[in-house]
């Protein structure tokens, strides 16, 4: 049985002020069964694991550099989010691969960077609007996914992946629970053809999940929790989704 896990990306939203209500409204609405975790914008890391100290909520990052370190100026490594904990770090975000040009092996590089200083990246595939129509959407997760499985060979069984259709994202459209459950069982079964841990490994679904659609989508056989923009930016909403995923 797999443990359910609810990721909040905050994106580039927030202030000190306004993160600060949000994190203790997160704290006296918890605690939930679901493993919950919050990826913020780099600034607020640190204040961020202050707050969140003693609590079941754990936190990460948006992004990670695929360098080690060295003259890479505006670029955060690893070992730098490992540094102040960070236990997640969210990798091939559609926003990054469209806005900033992540290549499949960028995303790769990057995941295997995460994972070389214990950070669990959470890897994100899914295919636009365009692509679902042309009937490319198994091609195109199975394309992204491939990467990575390349990339990280024995240790892909240490990643979260979250399926991410990219005309879901922020739309207010969310794949129906048939949808991103057929999805995601093509993803467990290609990772189940490279590793043993396929079975044990949460495959997460993000798009404009809310409070009133996240229990139906929880309930598929291969979904194990969510990546949650929108609504994560709200305490109350964020945690019925936390308590729909119990
Ligand atoms: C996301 O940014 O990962 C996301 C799923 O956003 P939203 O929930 O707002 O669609």
């Amino acid at each position: 049985m797999r443990k359910k896990l609810v990721v909040g990306n905050w994106k580039m939203h927030g202030n000190r002020a306004s993160n600060a209500l949000l994190l203790s409204g997160l704290k006296e609405a918890g605690p939930w069964t679901a493993d919950v975790a919050v990826c913020v914008p780099f600034p607020y890391i640190t204040e961020t694991a202050l707050a969140l100290t003693g609590t079941q909520i754990a936190y990460g990052s948006q992004d990670c550099s695929a360098h080690e370190q060295g003259a890479y100026t505006g670029e955060v490594s690893s070992a730098m989010l490992a540094d102040i904990g960070c236990r997640y770090a969210i990798v091939g975000h559609s926003e990054r691969r469209a806005y900033h040009q992540e290549s499949d092996q960028l995303v790769a590089d990057k995941a295997k960077a995460a994972l070389a200083h214990g950070i669990t990246p959470i890897v994100c595939v899914g295919e636009t609007l365009a692509e679902r129509e042309a009937g490319q959407t198994e091609h195109v997760v199975k394309r992204q996914l491939a990467a990575v499985i390349h990339t990280l060979t024995h240790c892909i069984g240490e990643i979260v992946l979250a399926y991410e259709p990219v005309w879901a994202i922020g739309t207010g459209l969310t794949a129906t629970p048939e949808q991103a459950q057929a999805v995601h069982a093509v993803l467990r079964q290609q990772l189940r053809a490279a590793t043993q841990k396929a079975d044990a490994m949460r495959i997460l679904y993000g798009g404009s999940v809310k409070a009133d659609n996240a229990a139906l989508l929880f309930a598929q056989a291969d979904i194990d929790g969510g990546l949650i923009g929108g609504a994560a930016l709200k305490a109350a909403d964020f945690s019925a989704i936390c308590r729909a995923a119990g």
